[in-house]
């Protein structure tokens, strides 16, 4: 008789724990989803935008540093067309953020991206061009 009484109330403090517990887990979890989705994210450059490939180095610059990069020997194509023949990004090009895009909230990214939000001003056309 006595045991068992210990066992509810030993039974009922581990639900209270265990209920305590999840209530403190579904808050952590519902703060980590807020924090994901408020955080700020880069967007890159997208595949489209037009690069200067330069075949001699086999790195690719950024259209508005082709004056200090750039020669008349190297050839436009598209970020993505440069990356899938294996050009890498120009460290200089990079230091200068011009791979980077704009910055935005992670949820306003997601909005932009699924459910055809209106886009903020992006660094690039959809021609490709360059919006600097
Ligand atoms: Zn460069």
């Amino acid at each position: 008789m006595k045991s068992s009484q210990a066992g509810q109330t030993l039974g009922k403090r581990l639900l209270r724990i265990l209920g305590n517990a999840g209530g403190y887990l579904l808050g952590l979890a519902i703060l980590g989803v807020l924090g994901v989705l408020g955080s700020e994210t880069v967007r890159t450059m997208p595949d489209h935008a037009i690069v200067l490939v330069d075949t001699q180095a086999h790195v690719y610059h950024g259209i508005p540093n082709a004056d200090v990069c750039g020669d008349e020997s190297m050839s436009l194509m598209t970020a993505r067309e440069a990356r899938d023949l294996g050009y890498e990004p120009c460290p200089r090009c990079r230091e200068d953020g011009l791979f980077a895009g704009r910055t935005c909230s992670a949820i306003r990214a997601l909005a932009e991206d699924y459910l055809r939000f209106p886009r903020g001003r992006e660094r690039w056309n959809d021609d490709g061009t360059w919006n600097w």
